[in-house]
């Protein structure tokens, strides 16, 4: 088991090829401090995702390993490990439930009054009061009746209330409002503060806060520092 982790990434020369002889990482390395955000930019293809899927273990790597907190992930149960990750998707999962069982879904014990004060936080109790029957409003298997932002918003709250130590984002690309890109942005501080956060970045008002950039190319980094290095 994983004990209750502090968040000390450490990728060591992976390397990782979903089929073979394609390799889709070349031997990648970084390190991230605990309570740090890095932000992985790169075309598509590059190996964004595959990061993710080898921190989650959803995948093993080929060569080298992921440590955590000095932990090889591999030798920890995958509960254990997957427990305290959060992540956020581009396509937010959204069921068929209440707007309350929707941000409460990683916490079942959470009360109304944390669910609440979740979705305060990262500006998703305005719109929210609004809907038909507030907390209480039935959505739809995918969320159909709010718009891209809100359901980014929602996710927001869900991630926060389940308050991982690892964060993974994978960020919107949808055209959002000024207004709620402004939310989106404030909400997303609130969520990354002080957790060691993934953030798989398109907008560049996201990569410029990130404590790190990593650009790659080709299964390769090219390229790390932050915003005024590179
Ligand atoms: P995008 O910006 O499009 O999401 P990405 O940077 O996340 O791209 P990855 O999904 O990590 O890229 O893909 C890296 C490489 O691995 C690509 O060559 C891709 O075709 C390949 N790949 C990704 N997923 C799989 C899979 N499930 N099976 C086989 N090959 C895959
Ligand atoms: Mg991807």
């Amino acid at each position: 088991t994983l004990p209750p982790i502090q968040g000390n990434i450490r990728l060591e020369n992976i390397v990782f090829e979903y089929e073979p002889n394609r390799p889709a990482l070349k031997g990648i390395s970084l390190e991230v401090q605990s309570g740090q955000s890095i932000a992985l930019v790169g075309h598509t293809g590059s190996g964004k995702s595959t990061i993710i899927n080898l921190l989650c273990r959803f995948y093993d790597p080929v060569e080298g390993r992921v440590m955590i907190d000095g932990h090889d992930i591999r030798d920890v149960t995958v509960q254990s490990l997957r427990s305290q990750i959060g992540i956020v998707l581009q396509d937010t999962f959204i069921f068929s439930g209440t707007i309350r069982d929707n941000i409460r879904f990683g916490r079942l014990d959470a009360t109304d009054e944390e669910v609440e004060l979740a979705a305060k936080a990262v500006h998703a109790h305005d719109f929210i009061i609004n809907l038909p029957n507030g907390y209480d409003t039935e959505v739809q298997e995918r969320g159909s009746m709010l718009s891209m932002g809100q359901r980014q918003l929602l996710s927001f709250a869900r991630a926060l209330l389940a308050d991982p130590r690892i964060l993974i984002l994978d960020e919107a690309t949808a055209s959002i409002d000024t207004e709620t890109e402004l939310k989106i942005q404030e909400a997303m501080k609130t969520l990354l503060a002080g957790r060691t956060s993934f953030i798989i970045a398109h907008r560049l008002s996201t990569i410029r806060h990130a404590d790190n950039i990593v650009v790659l190319d080709h299964g390769r980094i090219m390229e790390t520092g932050n915003h005024d290095e590179l």
